[in-house]
């Protein structure tokens, strides 16, 4: 049979097969609940303006785990908190940084995850820059300038405009000068700092033991108004990031010799060591109950913004999605769980540890539907290396109208996706797990892990369909006569490197984190 031969068949099998398991109209009775009766506005308010961001080991991360498990019971659908591990305790206090010299100027910054608090009357010091060293030795000796200071340790950025707003307005000559002296000064700085002997992570600590009063830092995400907001690497002293503005004046006037002098309140509390939590939720199986459609999505979140793309919204979609499918398809054939993970930005410890206590689950699994890229309308699926991916993952989205799927593409096999995200848990556990792959909304730069990733970045009219696709995936998977091969391709080799590629390797869920961070 030729290719395209082969096509047609195959479509009229699953239009009888997508037509037989929907005899009671289900689809378009989860499009139509959708359409006229979507929840996603009022969810999303409740957790991430309510709530807010949900950093693991705060209080906040524990209120969403108890708002997630009540917001199900009202829609009677079964869940509970299952406790995975224990992290680092931290609570986010009052952050104000002020500018006292040499004029006045209320400074846009926050301080770093985990960061250590200042007294509730913060810090007055000046500002200095870190000194630029010979070797490491002429480093040791010349932190002596820093003691009693703020010291800023990222390098100044050349631009606060994005690339893009040059491309547009610059003429090609200066664009092209920008950049080369950028490049040069990112050079200069990265052989500066490598003449100190220390790193990212490592330069905070040794400016802490030399005697620093914080720790200033700006971590532009390129793009107008955003900053990258993780965690902070001092034990005592506070770490404040800033905007890119207000981080490039204050380098400026100490370069100037106009030396700054800063108060800084950053309060937070440490918590100790604090329980941690996935949300799971089920919809009971009528026929085999022990075979489990799983939607998975991350709870967890950095909290520079409110976590509403990364990933509130695939939050939002799973929550979405089990509500509908309670309502229109209360009794699967399959059971139907949702996981919401905690700490997957600290490496998909919620979802590994998930699949490590729970064999019984992870042996059942007919699919597992991950979402964790932002806003957009899911626009690409892959196969990720599970050699019958197209028979079955095929089928399913056969049955989903056009108007949910729009130009939805797919990869068939696909290679095993790698880390990115925690359906990478379940199929390092040979357990069939695919990622539902989000247009951008330019993620990358503005939202992702940035102070701006906040409600109002939420496309409701993607998340819609989203929920539509989810819920009807759901929905065909459940009823599927058969249950999906776990066959995986003999991986080709890396046209780039040369070498044999792997399959994602069952790591350990980090039980306990950030207790002992030397
Ligand atoms: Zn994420």
């Amino acid at each position: 049979m030729n290719r395209r031969l082969l096509h047609v068949a195959a479509g009229i099998l699953f239009t009888t097969v997508a037509m037989a398991q929907d005899t009671d109209g289900i689809i378009e009775k989860i499009i139509t609940e959708e359409n006229q009766n979507s929840q996603l506005k009022a969810i999303a308010h409740e957790l991430l303006d309510v709530v807010g961001p949900r950093l693991v080991g705060t209080p906040q991360m524990k209120q969403a785990h108890d708002w997630a498990v009540s917001k199900y019971k009202s829609w009677g659908i079964t869940a509970e908190n299952q406790q995975w591990g224990t992290w680092r305790g931290w609570e986010r206090g009052i952050t104000h940084i002020d500018m006292l010299e040499p004029r006045l100027r209320t400074l846009e910054g926050r301080q770093l995850a985990w960061s250590p608090s200042t007294k509730d009357k913060g810090i007055t010091a000046e500002v200095t820059t870190m000194p630029i060293p010979q070797d490491s030795l002429s480093f040791v000796k010349s932190l002596s300038s820093i003691k009693g200071k703020f010291v800023l340790i990222s390098q100044p950025e050349a631009t606060g405009r994005p690339d893009e707003n040059w491309e547009e307005w610059a003429t090609e000559e200066s664009f092209e000068k920008m950049k080369k002296e950028r490049e040069e000064a990112g050079k200069l700085w990265s052989s500066s700092f490598a003449k100190t002997g220390l790193d990212r992570r490592t330069m905070p600590q040794a400016l802490e033991k030399a005697g620093a009063a914080g720790i200033i830092s700006s971590y532009w995400s390129k793009g107008f108004g955003v900053n990258k907001v993780f965690s902070a690497y001092t034990k005592k002293i506070p770490t404040v990031d800033l905007s890119l503005e207000d981080y490039g004046l204050l380098y400026r006037l100490t370069e100037s010799g106009n030396t700054p002098k800063l108060h800084i309140v950053a309060t937070s509390k440490d918590l100790g060591e604090v329980p941690t939590f996935n949300t799971i939720a089920r919809i009971e199986g009528t026929e085999k109950p022990d075979e489990y459609v799983i939607l998975s999505a991350h709870f967890d979140s950095w909290d520079g913004g409110t976590g509403a793309t990364d990933n509130g919204t695939g939050t939002l979609v799973m929550m979405e999605a089990m509500r509908v499918l309670k309502k229109i398809y209360p009794n699967p054939k399959r059971t139907i769980l949702v996981g919401h993970w905690g700490s997957e930005e600290q490496g998909l410890n919620g979802s590994r540890a998930f699949v490590k206590d729970h064999p019984e689950i992870v042996k059942g699994i007919q699919a597992v539907f991950n979402q964790d890229n932002g806003t957009g309308r899911i626009a690409n699926i892959s196969g990720n290396g599970f050699l019958n991916a197209y028979d079955y993952l095929g089928s399913w989205l056969y049955a989903v109208p056009g108007e949910v799927k729009g130009d939805l593409e797919t990869h068939f096999p696909g290679t095993p996706g790698r880390g990115g995200s925690d359906y990478a848990s379940f199929v390092a556990a040979g357990a069939p797990a695919f990622n539902l792959s989000s247009l951008s909304w330019n993620y990358w730069n503005y939202t992702w892990h940035t102070n701006r990733d906040t409600y109002d970045k939420i496309v409701f009219d993607d998340l819609q369909k989203n929920v539509m696709l989810t819920a009807i995936l759901a929905y065909m998977a459940s009823e599927d006569p058969d249950t999906t091969s776990r066959q995986q391709i003999v991986l080709p080799m890396n046209r780039r490197s040369g070498e044999q590629m792997t399959w994602p390797e069952a790591t350990d869920a980090n039980r306990r984190g950030g207790l002992d961070n030397d």
